[in-house]
């Protein structure tokens, strides 16, 4: 009995710690300008719906850049992941078929590494950006939940010279940019110039100077 409480134990933990592993990499590659086709929408996310310097919860709805550009998605997931995602299933199959697991083990880590990653990418990322969020009521989570949301707007308003964000890749917890040295808990003596500097460099760079900023507040007044 004992020892399949731990298996499973075991099983949930290593699910949850390699969808963080995975987020924080694609993150981190998402910012590197190293795939633009991949990193486009989020740069949207970065540079149009919540810019450095700007408000970071303006709206009490999310600002999502798939509708402001229509973007095709495939149940409201970007159509450019569903290759990069099936990808990394395989490979995660083809790990823990190495490590021995049996099928059902399988599936199950599988199933808690989709949900969690919707639940990571999706939902909580998206409260961070939304006012006044019921999350900042619930007394225990309260604490945490401003933390990291804190960590989150620095990774918003901190871009280096060449437009780009360094830090703070984690989104609901800061463990691996502890552990790569990408963990900036505050902006002290950050200048407000360079983050403006920064965030022309990028609007440039990115190539997404079409899309101005009052034609989101346009759609936003157009959702609400
Ligand atoms: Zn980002
Ligand atoms: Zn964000
Ligand atoms: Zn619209």
């Amino acid at each position: 009995m004992f020892y399949v409480v731990t298996y499973w134990a075991c099983l949930i933990v290593g699910s949850l710690l390699l969808t963080e592993f995975y987020g924080y990499w694609l993150h981190i590659l998402l910012h590197s300008d190293r795939i633009r086709w991949l990193s486009i929408r989020h740069m949207q996310h970065h540079l149009l719906a919540y810019p450095p310097g700007k408000k970071q919860r303006p709206h009490k709805t999310y600002i999502d850049p798939t509708q402001v550009s229509d973007h095709p998605t495939f149940f409201g997931i970007g159509l450019e992941w569903l290759v990069p995602i099936f990808c990394l299933i395989i490979f995660t199959i083809g790990i823990e078929y190495v490590m021995g697991l049996s099928t059902i083990s399988i599936i199950t880590s599988l199933s808690i590494m989709v949900l969690y990653a919707k639940f990571m990418f999706g939902w909580l990322h998206d409260s961070m950006h939304i006012k006044q969020h019921w999350f900042m009521r619930v007394p225990l989570v309260r604490r945490y939940f401003k933390h990291i949301r804190k960590l989150h707007d620095i990774h918003h308003h901190h871009v280096s010279e060449e437009g780009l964000m360094k830090y703070n890749m984690g989104i609901s917890t800061p463990l691996f940019d502890m552990v790569f040295r990408t963990y900036l808990p505050n902006m002290k003596g950050t200048q407000r110039k360079s983050i403006l500097t920064g965030h022309k460099t990028a609007l440039t760079r990115y190539n997404i100077v079409s899309l101005r900023g009052d034609e989101i507040d346009a759609h936003y007044k157009e959702v609400s």
